[in-house]
């Protein structure tokens, strides 16, 4: 349920947005489309308003000459009808098409421009100073046989790998202390499948198909393997009306996604860095739409705590117009130190992404207000307050491969050893360091 009356009445603030997000959506041709799908639904109306009359007329007392002419009149209107309503099937499909195209509007406090125009919200720590030659991930991988990138080539393809010995304690570390962490704070855990429904991946704001896209599609199916939690639990509510007790639902969900990572040529990829599949846990709120900017705060404050716990030095950046994804209203990144990269990296992304999946997803709720209390409480009577769309947040709470990367390079000792963070060690079987073998 794209809101086309909001696109017209606001049109020069949207041609606006389309500037500053830089994308290339074709509000024009969105509008030409819907102004000719009202015209033609007025058309389609007509006409049935027209074949009605004449199916009344048939009802009553009529002349054979007039009946006949009745027949023909209804016949005709019915071939026109079934022409218009083929166009009409037709032009709603690509209005759709065009419309799914238009980003989401943009908080009024996110810098406008590239991504150098994205502005530092807060930093933790420092960098660590070595005293000794420091080896990056890929290098203390080797030596403390924790990856096999060779093998997962000649399986897989590249950008696969296998994790060994303590890397394999550590991804399920990871996983376990992060989840057992944001349990804490009253998120639901989920596991997720791992396969949707192409029409679920685009209404959650994703393009499935095209040149560049980031999304597997299984041949001979409308299914994809999913890039991220987001989808299925995005999905679980598709199509229903949420009590406003229900509400704010906080989820926290474990999966495995799956990215093709075209345009991606050229980034930085070496190691675990930008890989094919890899193992995320990922926070999801649905909320009302006065809070979400509430919950947007509430998301980057957790991810904050985890990395902190952990003991990385990052800082977290609020994301420019340029680069926000489609659904996003307003987007913070996290990105931490990698010292053997020399640089920082990207760990996690937070995003507001407001109505913009909701009103795709057909995922609504019955605010409380409208209820008669005296009727509620004795659970009597019907809510008539018309039901609104929920907002929803999404944010990465242990993105597995570059959080590996990060604890390996930032905890490096000068013997060739690395030191595990505290809170991961009663999630390892007690190990403190991981040594060569
Ligand atoms: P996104 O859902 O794109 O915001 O990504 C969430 C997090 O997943 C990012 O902040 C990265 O930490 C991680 N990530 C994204 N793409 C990849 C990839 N291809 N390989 C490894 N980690 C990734």
């Amino acid at each position: 349920a794209i809101d086309f009356k909001s696109i017209l009445e606001n049109k020069s603030a949207l041609a606006e947005n389309l500037k500053n997000r830089n994308s290339n959506a074709n509000l024009e041709l969105v509008i030409e489309l819907y102004e000719n799908l009202l015209q033609l639904q007025k058309e389609v109306e007509d006409l049935r308003y027209e074949r009605n009359i004449v199916a009344n007329k048939m009802k009553g007392k009529v002349e054979p000459t007039e009946r006949q002419r009745l027949i023909e009149e209804g016949k005709n209107l019915k071939e026109k009808l079934l022409i218009l309503e083929e166009d009409l099937v037709k032009l709603t499909d690509a209005l759709q098409k065009e419309a799914q195209c238009i980003p989401n509007m943009t908080h009024p406090d996110v810098p406008i421009g590239g991504e150098d125009s994205s502005i530092i919200r807060k930093t933790v720590g420092t960098p660590r100073e070595f005293t000794f030659p420091i080896k990056d991930h890929v290098q203390l991988g080797k030596e403390l046989d924790l990856f096999d990138f060779d093998a997962a080539a000649e399986v897989s393809g590249s950008k696969f790998y296998y994790l060994k010995n303590e890397a394999v304690l550590l991804e399920m570390g990871l996983i376990n202390w992060t989840l057992s962490e944001v349990m804490k704070k009253g998120f639901v855990p989920l596991t997720t499948p791992e396969i949707a429904r192409s029409l679920v991946v685009e209404k959650c704001g994703f393009q499935p198909r095209g040149d560049n896209t980031q999304v597997y599609s299984i041949e001979g199916s409308d299914q994809c393997l999913i890039g991220t939690a987001e989808i299925p639990v995005g999905g679980i509510h598709m199509d229903s009306i949420l009590a406003d007790s229900a509400l704010p639902l906080k989820y926290v969900a474990f999966s495995h996604c799956f990215r093709t990572e075209a345009g991606a040529a050229g980034a930085a990829t070496r190691g675990l860095y930008r890989v094919h599949q890899f193992s995320k846990v990922e926070m999801f709120i649905l909320c009302r739409p006065e809070e979400s900017n509430t919950y947007h705060q509430e998301l980057i404050e957790i991810e904050e705590d985890l990395f902190s716990k952990l003991g990385l030095h990052f800082k977290t950046l609020d994301m420019a117009t340029g680069d926000l994804g489609a659904p996003a209203y307003r987007k913070y990144d996290i990105e931490a130190w990698m010292p053997g990269l020399g640089r920082y990296g990207e760990i996690s992304s937070a995003s507001n992404c407001t109505d913009y999946q909701s009103r795709r997803l057909g995922i609504r709720f019955r605010p409380e207000s409208g209820m008669n209390p005296g009727n509620a409480k004795k659970g009597k009577g019907r809510n008539l307050t018309p039901p609104e769309f929920v907002h929803t947040l999404n944010a990465t709470a242990c993105a597995v491969p570059r959080m590996i990367v990060c604890l390996l390079e930032n905890y490096q000792q000068d013997d060739g050893t690395v030191v595990v963070p505290e809170p991961l060690r009663p999630f390892m079987g007690g190990i403190e360091v991981i040594s060569h073998k």
